[in-house]
């Protein structure tokens, strides 16, 4: 499976995929993923929503244990996030077939579209569809950076955009989703565990920082004369890792956009974008609070005004319990204590947070070395995708296997 993926657009230069929604690439990885499931005799079928599923019992008989993740990439992803989801679940049925496991409930592979959100700027837009988080209005707004609507892209793939929306009765069919992904962080490394067990994502959001100050010149413009919003931006720069690290959270200012943006000019306009995690509210916001305060602190210094706004927010996502409990019974070896999964939380967000709200999800997380996701250096060793590979079986035998 690997072996075929490999190539679907995979950029020469970079060697990270651009595997963006309703591309051809994207249809490549659609192509494949059809082609899995009618190789071992699937009953195959697209949603309303573009998500793409893979059955093994009746799709109607309700109470459906699904598994599965995406095929999407950030631009110069790397091969794992997402596919590796897809990949576990096949082989994963795989081995419960050579195992000789009888299903018990409908047994579904799912690949949801446009996870990631690299071309209209919205994430898990497939799954947010289906759950209602994001209704066919929103969606048909959608526009890429070249001018393409959402819909007029799922027209050219071979969809119909106006089928699109909440899909309660799919939804209802499901009794548990599984979504396995490679860790986007180092903690089973530090811990010299193959695989874990996600207990929550983190909230997190994103705040803009309007920094106002005079421009001059650059040459002419006395120090004590200056207002100048880059040193008060740069302040809270290093006031967001203070913070962070104060809290045990992450604080990052990844995107800034300066006017005039002259080389030998005083900016007037310092906007930075604040992103921050945390594995509960209120370290999230001590950390936020932190750096408003001390952003004021600096711009008041500076003779500089300042906006703070909030553009988002996503509150925590706690994993079903029951569920999360199950596979904590279903893959801990009880008589070695030693050999128990260990339960972590993500700072990052998947289908399976947006199914949470209506449906009993849970997720397990691969070893990943260097922690580095989102690249082309993203890794996950055989070893452990194959130990991953199952943990997934044993997941779904427990749930769904006699
Ligand atoms: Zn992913």
């Amino acid at each position: 499976m690997w072996r075929e993926l490999r190539p679907l657009g995979r950029h020469p230069d970079s060697g990270g995929y651009r595997r963006f929604a309703w591309t051809p690439a994207d249809a490549e990885c659609r192509g494949w993923f059809e082609g899995q499931a009618r190789l071992r005799g699937l009953v195959y079928e697209v949603d309303r929503n573009g998500n793409q599923w893979a059955w093994v019992g009746d799709p109607g008989a309700g109470d459906a244990v699904v598994i599965g993740s995406h095929l999407d990439s950030v631009p110069d992803g790397g091969a794992f996030d997402g596919p590796l989801g897809v990949v576990s679940s096949f082989a994963a049925l795989d081995e419960l077939r050579a195992r000789g496991v009888e299903f018990t409930r409908p047994l579904a592979i799912v690949n949801f579209g446009d996870e990631e959100g690299a071309r209209f700027g919205l994430a898990c837009v497939g799954s947010r569809l289906t759950a209602g988080q994001l209704t066919k209005e929103q969606a048909h707004r959608l526009t890429d950076g070249d001018g393409i609507t959402l819909p007029r892209a799922m027209e050219t793939a071979g969809y119909d955009p106006d089928a699109i929306g909440v899909d309660s009765d799919r939804l209802d069919r499901i009794g548990a989703f599984v979504e396995l992904h490679v860790e986007q962080g180092r903690a089973l490394d530090l811990s010299g565990d193959r695989v874990g067990i996600a207990s929550a994502i983190w909230p997190h959001g994103r705040w803009r920082f309007d920094f106002r100050g005079e421009a001059n010149h650059a040459g002419t413009t006395r120090l004590v004369d200056r207002r100048d919003p880059m040193l008060s931006y740069a302040e809270t720069v290093l006031a967001a890792r203070r913070e962070a690290r104060l809290a045990g959270a992450v604080a990052t200012f990844g995107k800034i956009a300066v006017e005039p943006n002259g080389v030998n000019a005083i900016p007037s306009l310092v906007r930075g974008w604040l992103d921050s995690r945390a594995a509960d509210q209120e370290s999230l916001d001590a950390v936020v609070t932190g750096v408003e305060q001390a952003a004021h602190a600096y711009a008041r210094e500076h003779g500089v005004e300042l906006d703070v706004v909030r553009e988002s927010f996503t509150p925590v996502v706690e994993f079903d319990h029951a569920l999360r409990d199950e596979l904590a019974r279903i893959l801990g070896k009880e008589k070695d204590p030693a050999l128990a999964v260990p339960v972590l939380g993500t700072g990052a967000g998947h289908d399976a947070g947006i199914l949470s709200g209506r449906v009993p999800t849970a997720m397990l997380f691969v070893r990943n070395p260097t922690g580095v996701s989102h690249s082309p250096a993203e890794f996950a060793a055989e070893d452990d995708c194959v130990a991953g590979v199952r943990a997934l079986a044993d997941v779904v035998e427990g749930l769904a296997g006699k």
